[in-house]
């Protein structure tokens, strides 16, 4: 890297080591770098500083198609280790991840513009993510055997499902793509993985770090757009599961693609949560809740707590304290001290949520505190609370994805999970309340795949993330995600 490449890079902290090494830019394929096919690019851009950090290939049909190969020719050797060969490969894994993390957490910061309190917990959570994995691969085993039928012995037996492809966003780059590579390779099978176009880098160097600990095809990386690369990917006759991190509008096309070869398809896809403040709740505590977790990662984040409903009652109380939290918050690049947001991804999303808070004017609610750009350079949006807002407005079912969060109220409980699963999303949701009843009571009639009472976006490795309706199906995480990467087979013997 050159003095001059080295200064696009935001360093985290003023004792940080210097600046890592970009990873090579080719196709990982079959344990090794390779050219694309193609010889276009796509920029890869800092968004604080809204320069070119370097360019990685456009990639095409045929390096999907390479790398599929690469993955079917691996696939029988690695679905034949015990989980325990596997469990090793995914501790190794973790360990170098964990002995780079400040290489990952620059170029994380670097490429997307997060502060580094954030892009720590992204990489402290990819190592967990590995070691969980690593463990519940030796601890997964299926019902023990036994007769259902006269004479007749039933065995259960699980087994990998293939090759597996896999779509990754931007949001958190290397998390997301290690929520999936683990539970992936910990059941048994190889994968093809397609990181964001916008956010390869540390997707690619996990593969340069790897590239010796795991044999030759089980894990491959494909750059590219996702209509061409996420295309051929769902499509592709060889690939047996596709799983998809994304936006609903992707998942849907993935799922179309999907349907051609009938493939299994994991959807995890966008959320907007409700965050439901009742009359008896701590409602300090709830307004400082909605500022940590409205506001992780600049709201870019699918279980934001960016939709409020509180009690009509305490309203304007729980209103004065979210706005007072909200403008305190400090934005910043990544190694500003005591940033609390970063940037937005990118000038097309930051555009994004400019326009949806040009609606919001339109549509006469109030903007109580930000709402503007801040200038550049960089990609920055003040910390934005918006009220005033009446029962069905679209900024209350729309995924903004941005540092902005809705105040609705209601006045009955009925009403306000009814106001609640007015969306078409169902990732997940919190309750705030001191009322015991209604904490039990509430949670079971929201319909999304994770609920919180008196909290919000703590993810625990061992529980099972995931949504319903339009934040898609199946399960990362857990041990249900062993299970959506695996499939049963009975086997049943005569014994007659
Ligand atoms: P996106 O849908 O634009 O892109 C996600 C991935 O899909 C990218 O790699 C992209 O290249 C690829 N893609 C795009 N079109 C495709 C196609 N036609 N075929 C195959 N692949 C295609 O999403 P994003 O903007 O990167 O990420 C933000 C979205 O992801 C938000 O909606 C957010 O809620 C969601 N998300 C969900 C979760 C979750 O756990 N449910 C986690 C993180 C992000």
């Amino acid at each position: 890297m050159t003095t001059a490449e080295k200064t696009l890079f935001t360093v985290l902290r003023a004792d940080a080591p210097p600046v890592p090494s970009l990873p090579p830019f080719g196709q990982f394929i079959g344990g090794q770098f390779v050219a694309s096919t193609s010889t276009e690019k796509v920029d890869v851009v800092n968004p604080a500083t809204e320069e070119i950090l370097t360019q990685v290939p456009a990639g095409t049909a045929e390096d999907v198609d390479a790398a599929v190969e690469a993955a079917v020719a691996a696939k029988d050797a690695w679905a034949a280790t015990t989980p325990r060969d596997r469990s090793a490969v995914l501790l190794r894994i973790a360990d170098i991840i964990e002995a780079n993390r400040e290489v990952f957490e620059t170029l994380e910061a670097a490429n997307t513009g997060k502060p580094a309190a954030v892009a720590e917990d992204d990489i402290s959570s990819a190592i967990d993510t590995f070691r969980f994995s690593a463990g519940a691969a030796r601890a997964y085993s299926t019902l023990g055997s036994d007769d259902y039928a006269e004479n007749h012995t039933s065995v259960i037996h699980r087994e990998p499902v293939g090759v597996v492809g896999v779509i990754t966003p931007w949001n958190y780059p290397l998390l997301m793509a290690a929520w999936k590579i683990a539970p992936v390779l910990g059941a048994g099978n190889t994968l093809v993985l397609k990181p964001s176009e916008q956010t390869p880098l540390t997707t690619l160097k996990l593969a340069e770090l790897i590239a010796d600990e795991v044999p030759a095809g089980v894990v491959n990386i494909v750059t590219g757009p996702g209509r061409v690369v996420g295309n051929r990917l769902s499509e592709h006759p060889r690939v047996d599961l596709v799983a998809i991190t994304g936006s609903v509008g992707s998942g849907q096309k993935v799922a179309a693609s999907a349907a051609g070869s009938v493939k299994r398809v994991h959807l995890e896809l966008g959320g907007k949560a409700p965050v439901v403040v009742f009359a008896d709740a701590d409602l300090e505590a709830a307004a400082k809740g909605v500022r940590s977790t409205g506001f992780w990662n600049g709201g870019q984040e699918c279980g934001a707590a960016c939709r409020v409903l509180v009690h009509e009652s305490v309203a304007d109380k729980f209103t004065e304290l979210l706005v007072k939290e909200i403008s305190e918050i400090t934005v910043g690049t990544p190694g500003a001290e005591d940033a609390e947001i970063g940037s937005m991804i990118s000038k097309a999303h930051y555009e994004r949520v400019l326009a949806a808070l040009d609606d919001v004017r339109k549509d006469g609610h109030t903007i109580a505190v930000g709402g503007r750009a801040i200038e550049g350079p960089g990609y920055f949006i003040e910390p934005t609370v918006v009220t005033n807002v009446p029962a069905g407005a679209p900024i209350s079912s729309n995924e903004i994805f941005g540092p902005v969060v809705s105040v609705e109220t209601f006045s009955t409980d009925e009403e306000a999970v009814t106001r609640a699963n007015e969306t078409i999303y169902g990732l997940a949701a919190s309750v705030w309340t001191k009322d015991s009843a209604r904490s039990l009571n509430v949670p079971r009639k929201l319909d999304f795949g994770t609920v919180w009472v008196n909290s919000h976006l703590v993810i625990a490795t061992e529980m099972p993330w995931g949504g319903f309706k339009g934040s898609g199906y199946g399960r990362d995480l857990s041990s249900y995600a062993l299970d959506d990467f695996s499939r049963t087979k009975h086997v049943m013997y005569n014994r007659g």
